[in-house]
């Protein structure tokens, strides 16, 4: 029995890479100051897996950025208007990731997005039809060798030529099958050139083939993969899927040369189902994915030990090693010195999986797994009674009918009681929530943290922050107001803080795109809401003026997504959890006269499941149901509004309509309007404020800019139904482009609603 792992942390157990980029950045290091940081990082982790006598040690999983587009470099797959700047390669590389502003030119970066069902984000390779794909990089090379140097002969990992392609935007009228064949030449001569350099196995990751697959889809991974293995050059292709299983071409992989298979028995539902129906191909290797590389529990050895017991009924060569790249999780529990032992024993980051594959390995090995010390020992600590449980949440949760998923009246009897309620102008004027989160805030939480400014201090400081930040809105001439969010941190960390049955940890950071990394709190017991998490400061907001305070809360779907779930409950019981402790403070504002109540799901579309016949069943048959209890209980008179960050929901545009808030805000300046039109094709119903103008940037929109994107929304979306909003919160920005961006939205409003009334 053997180990692999498919990717490990680049970050660096303490962010060395992210603050190391960001000094070069800021031009205070050089390219070998960053380069020397990289490279610890990099033989660190090489040791750490030998030194855990891992067989398999991955090598080329390191990125400066994004493994995608250190593929699209070495395919030579880059947009001419970065390699044309005149910069050096390192700098054209990270051109490409950031942007370029300065001498030499103007260029936006690449678009960034989701890496499947994670929250990593990649960048999106631009391919055009004078794109010539061949081998022009030598990263993999470079690392492997730089490995072997160190000693260790380890296993290159690329992204995969069908991925690749699949993830690739075509610009032109060319599309992936057009490239098929060079790619296929380049990937061959990367493996004759690591074959060269004395590789013995090299790693192709293949994701995309857990997705859906069409009849064409299968043909280009086929047609790929039969010139690429055409001549291996004596290299062994590994062949590694991860997110899930491949229902769709589980025999063309069989069938293809692979001398080994990675498959996902973590996440791939019918992977064992697979392997069951259609047997294993004789000669070639399963790599079992066993320890899940996107949560930071233990593995539960007696559930794993089950798994490869089946597998060895089909095959003999069982290599067991990670679900995917444990990029997903953090580096080493070392750095965590707060968290109690009874918490502590139950995790496993990076580091701890990799002692976990070792003692897998012995168990596995020893012919009598039951009978080993490591053995019982997690079988022990998966029988652990675990502290937070909450007889009364369960119990609540269990008791919920169809009916608590209901609010009454229906929708547009509501909407014409809110419209008397409110008499709002057309076109309503408000914003998503933040204020900007100057110097001062961030100072001012972290003295309080620190002990440094007593709890009075600090909330009269936030007391302050919202006066004048409610006295702002008014002078601008908004609508609905917010209190701007200054006592919050981050909208989940927040809440979680708030909740009883969440733990945070002080290093658990994962890489989220480039050098930004996010700290996932971790839902440990059952969640309950301890105290009033909002009402004092909407309350207090609300005294201050006659126009109406917008409560701001994040949803339970969301606060769900951005954490680390448990694994002992489903993410449906998690998740109405949740969303019980969020209803509790919507009726508790409700309660303290707050009127209108925004319940945030910006990443309800994040974990939607890769295939479309699984959205229903795992993910949007609890997910809405989730969000509609949270406000289920309000009076007719209460607005619920919803906000999302991304409007990529084409596809489940019935389903937000289904969440029933009265109101919907979300981002739409950035991908043109598009999602106006689907919005009219299915009659949507819910009232909605698609942003008028993008705050991920610092420009001013000006009036007229604001009243093209309202007159481009009038028409599609009714006009009674249309509020005007930013795309989203502001606290990233600074004042200096707050206030003027938002004087202009008032006045475009105020001039669309003189042309419409
Ligand atoms: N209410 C939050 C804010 O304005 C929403 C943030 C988000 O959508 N990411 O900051
Ligand atoms: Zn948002």
């Amino acid at each position: 029995m053997k180990t692999s792992v498919i990717g490990y942390p680049r970050i660096g157990g303490l962010r060395e890479l992210k603050f190391a980029s960001e000094k070069y950045f800021r031009s205070e290091i050089s390219a070998d100051e960053l380069e020397k940081t990289a490279k610890q990082i990099r033989l660190y982790n090489i040791d750490l897996q030998r030194i855990n006598n891992i067989d398999f040690i991955p090598s080329n999983d390191f990125s400066f950025y994004d493994g995608v587009l250190d593929t699209a470099f070495l395919l030579g797959a880059v947009a001419q208007r970065y390699t044309q700047l005149g910069l050096s390669k390192l700098d054209t590389y990270f051109a490409a990731a950031r942007g370029y502003q300065g001498e030499k030119g103007d260029v936006k970066a690449l678009a960034m997005k989701k890496w499947y069902n994670t929250n990593y984000h990649y960048m999106v390779p631009e391919i055009d039809d004078s794109t010539k794909i061949e081998l022009v990089g030598s990263k993999p090379l470079e690392l492997y060798k730089e490995a072997a140097e160190a000693g260790v002969k380890t296993k290159p990992v690329v992204i995969g030529a069908y991925t690749f392609l699949k993830l690739a935007r075509y610009t032109g009228s060319k599309n992936a099958q057009d490239f098929a064949q060079d790619t296929a030449k380049a990937y061959s001569k990367l493996l004759e050139k690591l074959s060269e350099l004395g590789a013995e196995w090299v790693q192709i990751d293949e994701p995309s083939l857990v997705k859906d697959m069409t009849a064409q889809d299968i043909e280009l991974f086929t047609g790929l993969y039969k010139n690429i293995l055409a001549d291996r050059h004596g290299v062994k292709v590994l062949l590694q899927t991860y997110f899930g299983d491949v229902r769709d071409c589980y025999d063309r992989i069989c069938s293809l040369g692979f001398d080994g298979i990675g498959l996902d028995f973590t996440e791939g539902k019918k992977t064992l189902e697979l392997v069951k129906a259609n047997g294993f191909p004789k000669g070639k290797l399963l790599f079992a994915g066993v320890v899940n590389g996107k949560n930071i529990w233990r593995n539960d050895y007696s559930k794993t030990v089950g798994i490869i017991s089946e597998l060895a009924k089909y095959t003999n060569d069982i290599v067991i090693g990670t679900s995917c790249s444990l990029l997903h999780v953090p580096c080493t529990l070392e750095n965590e010195t707060k968290l109690a032992d009874e918490v502590r024993r139950h995790f496993a980051y990076a580091q701890e999986k990799l002692g976990e594959l070792g003692e897998l390995k012995k168990i596995l090995a020893s012919g009598d797994a039951q009978a080993q010390p490591e053995f019982i020992a997690n079988k022990a600590l998966h029988e652990e009674q675990r502290s937070g449980f909450n007889a009364a949440v369960r119990e609540k949760v269990a008791k919920l009918t169809e009916k608590d998923f209901v609010r009454l009246p229906e929708f547009s009897e509501r909407e014409k009681i809110q419209k008397a309620e409110f008499k709002l102008p057309l076109f309503p004027t408000t914003t998503i929530g933040s204020f900007p989160q100057t110097a001062d805030v961030k100072a001012a939480r972290s003295s309080f943290r620190k002990g440094e400014l007593s709890q009075e201090d600090y909330e009269s400081f936030i007391e302050k922050k919202i006066a004048e930040c409610v006295a702002l809105q008014e002078e601008i001439g908004l609508d609905v107001l917010v209190h701007g969010e200054f006592e919050r941190n981050d909208m989940v960390e927040y809440f979680g803080e708030c909740l009883d049955g969440y733990i945070f940890t002080e290093k658990a950071w994962v890489q989220s795109y480039g050098t930004r990394c996010v700290k996932p709190p971790v839902v440990w017991g059952d969640i309950s809401r301890a105290k009033p998490m909002t009402v004092r400061w909407s309350k207090y907001a609300q005294s201050l003026t006659d126009k109406n305070m917008k409560g701001m809360l994040t949803g339970p779907v969301t606060i769900l997504n951005w954490s680390f779930p448990r694994e002992d409950i489903s993410l449906r019981e998690s998740a109405f959890q949740i969303a019980l402790a969020i209803r509790e403070e919507v009726l508790d504002l409700e309660a303290n006269g707050i009127r209108i109540i925004q319940v945030d799901e910006a990443a309800l579309r994040e974990k939607l499941p890769l295939r479309k016949s699984d959205w229903r069943e795992d993910y949007l048959d609890w997910a809405i149901p989730a969000f509609r209890f949270v406000h289920s209980g309000v009076k007719p008179q209460t607005q619920i509004h919803t906000h999302m960050c991304y409007s990529e929901f084409a596809d489940i545009i019935k389903d937000i309509d289904d969440m029933d808030a009265d109101v919907i805000t979300f981002e739409a300046s950035r991908s043109d309007l598009t999602i106006l039109d689907v919005l009219k094709a299915n009659n949507f119903r819910t009232e909605a404020g698609p942003g008028v103008y993008d705050i991920h940037s610092p420009r001013i929109p000006s009036k007229d800019e604001i009243k093209a994107a309202i007159n481009k929304m009038i028409g599609r979306i009714p006009v009674q139904k249309l509020w005007v909003n930013p795309d989203c919160g502001l606290k990233t920005r600074g004042v200096e482009e707050t206030v003027p961006s938002l004087k202009n939205l008032v006045a475009a409003a105020r001039e669309a609603r003189d042309e419409n009334s």
